[in-house]
């Protein structure tokens, strides 16, 4: 039962860097860009997909198909300026070849709405801009919000500036503006703009001003209950919000008078002097919104190679859906998963078996709230619970040269080792001779983006999340634009797409890693780690310090430090002594020693189930699909920090709630029991 399927001669890893190829994700890429694939518009990709995976050797693969609702614009979206019943400017709000049936410009779970008025430039919309508004008594009541994007940019993210579109529109409701247009400031692509002579694409490669970037607000649970702006909000191109920031032009303070936040705004070059306003007296900026909801089915394609243990699964996964053609955002993602589903049919072709299952799974919906793998997840419950070891998502697999990696602790060492093994894919000479991991350092941040955000948050199973996005001071990824498209990947994004076949091969080993050895290559001790840092980094410790007591978590965490120590260091001499029974299967075997082999299902289960000791029954903060309490997805929120309820709480000065009432309790009992079980009897 221990020999090796393979034969001698065969080298899964060997077999798993050497299949995917440029010219291979290229085609794949081209297929996914050419025509629409919008979440509920994605039955035909899904059969293409479906078909090549079967013919890559995956033969049980099927597609999940789900009943959902999804927004649909109409055509009576618009963005006008007028002077009375004169129409003095009207926003195209199409950036994408809509005969190829791409949508034109709105956000997924916006309000819907006609609303006119006065409006006034709001920066990044976020709540310190409406205080320096209000401090500056710029009244913004009733009056519609100019506000620039600030969720995609390595640049803003680095001023701290960063914000979720959502939540941009939430702080314009609460300040009382009647409704909000959104677009991207080139302060978003640092020195790479057309003002410093960087021609847009596709003549160079600055941000197209005809760009518009779309996205989506919480989900359609959250919509349904009421719980997202209530005022509508439409994305518009840079060249409409020149238009009309232009009109601001001598009305009302300028804004670098309003602070440091304030500053950096890119559109000088283009005649704007960021006036707040209100707009001049007569004019009057229309908004409509209309989208419907429509009833219509969601397509998951689900391929199964079956291991010998069947109830240790790994997931491997990405979405197809894409607000345009979608070249970065998920097609470079879905091109590497094709190479991944590839090289692991052509391993199966030489004769290989997994030790666990592996499934494949190209999830539709990622952009509306990941419904596609919300319904497939919830569908498979309670079996997630009991078997999943791990899912592995890529959402942009290349679009520059910055390797990122969020995950759960558990697989800090998987992405970490396998990352070592991969020279970095750049021909630059600076770094010949170095790994993936050696330019990427190794960093990685709390768990959760795309479909990850489900796996993790409604059955707790360990996930990781990585890719390659741009750098500062490389070429701005026209991210969720009618622009993210197939000649910008090719000329721009990743020429010769070697970061793409770098991608696949490092989700391959990352998988290989997890699937194959007996005893699963986790580690409980990189958990007791990231505990210590997520602590460190609580925010505003000088704030609440002699006001919430933290000493029984730190406590709780020593103790899992010791704990965990112990388990890995057990794993791991089990593991040698396993692998040590099975390479002598020919010669007598103790069966003391090859009792072992029961010994070793029950550390996986440990490692499987420890993620799972961080489930809240009853969601946090009363939020039914949010279950983990580690890390949280959220409407309002990218990128939140770990343990984001009790760093909520702390930031909001609610010292009773993070005390006692809601959070400390729950979290400290899951690090209790997560102590608990790797601290049990294993023998
Ligand atoms: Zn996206």
């Amino acid at each position: 039962m221990f020999q090796d399927h393979q034969g001698p001669t065969f080298d899964l890893r060997q077999t798993l860097v050497s299949t995917p190829s440029s010219e291979h994700a290229r085609n794949w890429s081209a297929y996914y860009t050419s025509e629409t694939h919008l979440a509920g518009q994605g039955w035909k990709q899904a059969q293409w997909t479906h078909a090549k995976w079967r013919e890559f050797g995956v033969t049980n693969t099927t597609i999940s198909s789900h009943d959902t609702q999804l927004p649909l614009p109409t055509n009576e979206q618009r963005v006008a300026l007028l002077r009375g019943d004169q129409v003095l400017y009207e926003a195209a709000l199409v950036d994408t070849n809509v005969s190829a049936g791409f949508v034109p410009a709105y956000f997924g779970f916006s309000a819907n709405g006609n609303i006119s008025g006065s409006y006034i430039y709001c920066n990044f919309g976020s709540k310190e801009d409406f205080e320096a508004l209000a401090h500056r008594g710029v009244k913004v009541e009733r009056a519609i919000g100019i506000i620039k994007l600030g969720n995609a940019s390595p640049y803003v993210r680095e001023q701290n500036l960063s914000i979720f579109r959502s939540l941009s529109v939430a702080n314009a409701e609460r300040a009382g503006m009647i409704g909000v247009v959104l677009y991207t400031d080139p302060q978003n692509d640092g020195p790479m703009t057309e003002g410093n002579g960087y021609k847009p694409f596709p003549a160079g490669i600055a941000r197209p001003l005809e760009a518009i970037e779309r996205g989506g607000f919480g989900n359609i649970a959250d919509y349904n209950r009421g719980e997202l702006p209530t005022i509508p909000s439409i994305p518009i191109s840079t060249v409409d919000a020149i238009y009309l920031l232009r009109m601001l032009n001598g009305h009302g303070p300028q804004a670098k008078q309003l602070g440091d936040r304030w500053q950096g705004g890119g559109l000088e070059y283009y005649g704007v002097d960021y006036n707040v306003g209100p707009s001049p007296p007569g004019l009057s900026l229309n908004i409509v919104n209309h989208a419907t909801l429509r009833d219509t089915q969601v397509h998951n394609v689900i391929g199964t190679i079956s291991g010998k243990t069947l109830d240790e699964v790994v997931i491997v996964g990405n979405h197809r859906d894409a607000w345009g053609p979608g070249a970065a955002d998920p097609a470079s993602g879905s091109a590497a998963l094709n190479e991944v589903v590839r090289s692991f049919g052509a391993a199966l072709q030489q004769g290989w078996r997994p030790e666990r299952t592996i499934i494949f799974g190209s999830f539709e919906g990622e952009e509306f709230a990941q419904i596609g793998s919300l319904l497939w997840i919830t569908q498979h419950f309670d079996w997630l619970r009991a078997s999943a070891v791990a899912y592995l998502n890529v959402v942009v697999a290349a679009s520059g040269t910055h390797f990122h990696a969020k995950g759960s602790p558990l697989l800090y060492s998987a992405i970490r080792s396998t990352t070592d093994g991969i020279p970095w894919p750049d021909r630059n000479q600076t770094f010949a001779g170095q790994s993936v991991l050696d330019i990427w350092g190794g960093e990685i941040t709390p768990a959760g983006s795309g479909d990850a955000n489900r796996f993790m948050s409604i059955p707790c199973v360990s996930t990781l999340d990585f890719g390659f996005s741009p750098a500062l001071g490389e070429p701005p990824l026209p991210y969720h634009t009618g622009f993210d498209s197939f000649e910008w990947m090719d000329t721009i994004g990743d020429p010769e797409w070697r970061f793409h076949v770098a991608s696949a091969k490092i989700w391959s080993l990352v998988a290989a890693h997890l699937v194959e050895p007996a005893v699963l290559n986790m580690s409980v001790a990189d958990y007791a780690v990231a505990f210590h840092k997520w602590l460190g980094e609580l925010p505003d410790r000088s704030l609440w310090s002699s006001r919430v007591n933290l000493t029984v978590m730190t406590d709780a965490v020593e103790r899992l430090s010791r704990a965990a120590g112990r388990f890995d260091g057990f794993a791991r001499s089990s593991a040698e002594e396993y692998s040590e029974c099975t390479r002598s299967w020919w010669k007598f075997i103790s069966p003391i020693k090859c009792r072992r082999r029961f010994a070793v299902r029950d550390i996986n289960k440990v490692y499987m189930e420890f993620e799972r000791q961080f489930y809240y029954e009853r969601g946090l903060d009363g939020h039914n699909d949010h279950h983990h309490v580690l890390f949280s997805p959220s409407a309002w929120h990218n990128s939140p920090p770990a343990m984001p309820s009790l760093s909520k709480s702390l930031k909001a000065g609610d010292w009773k709630n993070a005390q006692v009432r809601n959070f400390s309790q729950p979290l400290l009992h899951c690090v209790n029991a997560a102590n608990w079980s790797s601290d049990g009897e294993i023998s």
